[in-house]
């Protein structure tokens, strides 16, 4: 029996949480000795619908262990694992690599995200089917990193999904309106000589995607938005009954284009760093329910792919570890409270990705619990458990700390210390 002591339970009254054979088994104070856990606040254990594992294939910028290190950390409980790895993740047995992995590294969760479509070129529909029956079990199928182009795919992709209760995860980007894309399409992409990419081209293509989950009354979940134009599609989209959710990064959320002047390439990101209105829209889209949950898109890069000139640098930014500081934050300025970051961080994503064993805190529920110090301060630093140090909030004060992590019951993370299997 494990018992985590005079804890704040979602952010709410204060009581005990008893734990055995990693099943919540009591939210009633005990009179049983255990964890001073006084000032933390519990939440249900947090679920990332978007994280770059990076494994196999790129191990120098993570691994599945290195990376699980890191979501343990950031509180995380599972985490699902982009399909852009090398192989690409558009098979049985490469989904069950994954997941295998992930077993082996055991702090939490990964469930294998699948390709929708072979090799993620766009061309022909993965075998969606076999990953859905494989031990992986998958429900989300992503070309992420690439846009599902082809409208006829789409349709079937998104046909199939509906059959089986998955859902496709779209990067939305047209692809012929960013060729050569560099950053936002701006009078500041002017000024610094890069090539611009439009907002249409996010927001054309989820508006085509949500007409195509209506005809097909499929499940449609938008990764990463950026622009105040894609939270109006969103919201026509909700407002006309569609089956769409929409994400939002921890950077598009704080971080504008302005930081683009220095040519740092820490703040290239695809999509990319949009203007202050748009990350604006974005707080107001999170704190009032049109966006449905914050993924990270934590997308490790090695130095080699990082520390070079701007044009030739990778996409992407880590963000496991300070995405919960980052969304306590925009919420809390927000007027919203603990239960609804845990539905933005936690029971959303979850449901989304259909873990019903994740996201709720609740007697005989499994024990997949989070605790955070929400009055600690901390400067975010690029070393982290994350085998990369791309991190655009380096240097930035934040609130809140992951104290502690359990995942199904036994500590993955514990007084700030990760704890290897
Ligand atoms: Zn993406």
């Amino acid at each position: 029996m494990i018992v985590l002591k005079s804890v704040s339970l979602f952010g709410e009254k204060q009581t005990d949480i008893s734990i055995a054979d990693g099943i919540v088994v009591s939210l009633e104070p005990t009179s049983e000795k255990g964890i001073d856990c006084s000032g933390l606040v519990a939440l249900p254990g947090l679920v990332d619908l978007h994280t770059h594992l990076r494994q196999p294939g790129f191990e120098a910028s993570e691994t599945v262990l290195s990376g699980s290190k890191s979501g343990v950390a950031g509180g995380y409980t599972a985490l699902f694992a982009m399909a852009n790895t090398n192989p690409v993740a558009d098979s049985a047995s490469v989904v069950e690599q994954v997941l295998t992995l992930g077993e082996a590294a055991g702090l939490l969760q990964v469930q294998p995200i699948g390709a929708v479509t072979k090799g993620l070129a766009g061309a022909e529909l993965a075998g969606l089917g076999g990953m859905a029956r494989s031990r992986a079990k998958v429900r989300v199928f992503s070309d992420d990193g690439m846009c599902v182009f082809d409208p006829a795919l789409m349709l079937q992709a998104l046909t199939f999904v509906k059959s089986m209760g998955g859902v496709i995860a779209q990067h939305a980007q047209e692809p012929r309106l960013t060729e050569g894309a560099q950053m936002n399409d701006s009078d500041l992409a002017t000024e610094l000589g890069l090539t611009g990419w439009p907002s249409v081209a996010e927001e054309s293509i989820i508006a085509r995607d949500a007409l195509l989950a209506e005809k097909t009354g499929a499940r449609l979940h938008i990764c990463h938005l950026t622009t105040a134009g894609a939270v109006d599609v969103i919201r026509w989209a909700k407002k006309r009954g569609i089956q769409i959710t929409a994400e939002v990064t921890p950077h598009h959320l704080m971080l504008t284009e302005e930081l683009v002047r220095s040519y740092d390439p820490v703040y290239k990101v695809n999509p990319p760093l949009r203007s202050a209105e748009d990350t604006a829209a974005l707080r107001e889209a999170l704190v009032d329910g049109t966006i449905d949950i914050v993924g990270t898109d934590h997308a490790p890069h090695s130095i080699e792919k990082k520390d070079c000139e701007w044009e030739n640098a990778a996409f992407g930014m880590v963000g496991l570890e300070h995405a919960a500081s980052v969304v306590q934050k925009v919420m809390l300025e927000g007027g919203r409270n603990w239960r609804d970051i845990a539905q933005v961080m936690s029971s959303k994503p979850a449901e989304i990705g259909g873990l019903t064993n994740q996201g709720r805190l609740d007697v005989d529920t499994e024990a997949n619990i989070t605790l955070i110090d929400p009055s600690a301060t901390r400067t975010v630093t690029s070393q982290t458990h994350s085998a990369s140090t791309n991190n655009p909030f380096a240097g930035v004060a934040l609130p809140g700390a992951v104290v502690h992590t359990l995942f199904r019951g036994n500590f993955s993370f514990k007084d700030g210390e990760v704890v290897e299997k």
